[in-house]
């Protein structure tokens, strides 16, 4: 094996954000108000985990998540409308977390928090959440977990499991608020456009 390829797992540990290997690819992230989005996910067989497609769309999820830059990423904002979502909320990013098939088994308390979504770019809104959550979920090895979260990671995984049934941050905001993001989206696209 070429020297080359030794180090490349090492490093893309410690820069998964910096180090891109050939295999893997950016994917397209849907934006509101895509209809696709609203798609209510199904659950993932977890007898697939380990084949290597699967294992490839995570890491093409982390690499994609990583580049926009965001700290969540759920399938369904890749148009994959399966029940799974990455997430690394480090500064470092180097934190990678894979919630397959997550359900929440508790949650306490509130919280608002300012969020944002790859899917809603540029608009970032109040949201009020469960402050703590207790989540079960499967990891890419296929291992069952069960973890508490709070702060920005339990608003974060709140965050992904409503794409998994379609939900938005967004919804979250008043009908006018709502039409207000739809407008300004709709108005940098066609600068986009025009650009
Ligand atoms: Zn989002």
């Amino acid at each position: 094996m070429p020297a080359a390829l030794h180090w490349a797992p090492a490093l893309a540990a410690m820069f998964p954000h910096a180090f891109r290997t050939p295999t893997m690819a950016l994917l397209t992230i849907l934006e509101f108000p895509d209809a696709r989005l609203r798609t209510k996910a199904v659950p993932v067989d977890v007898a697939g985990i380990a084949a290597p497609e699967f294992q490839k769309r995570l890491d093409d999820m982390f690499e994609t998540m990583y580049d926009a830059p965001g700290i969540g990423l759920a399938a369904s904002q890749v148009d994959v409308h399966q029940r799974f979502m990455v997430i690394d909320i480090s500064e470092e990013k180097n934190s990678p977390m894979v919630f397959i098939n997550p359900e929440i088994l508790g949650k306490e308390g509130e919280e608002v928090c300012q969020e944002g979504c790859l899917s809603v770019p540029n608009i970032f809104a109040d949201v009020t959440r469960a402050a703590n959550i207790r989540v079960r979920a499967t990891d890419r090895k296929g291992a069952s977990f069960e973890m508490d979260a709070d702060g920005l990671l339990a608003v974060c995984i709140q965050h992904e499991m409503d794409h998994l049934d379609g939900k938005l941050f967004v919804d979250y905001l008043s009908p006018l608020k709502r039409e207000m993001v739809k407008k300004k989206l709709a108005k940098a696209a066609r600068e986009k456009k025009a650009a």
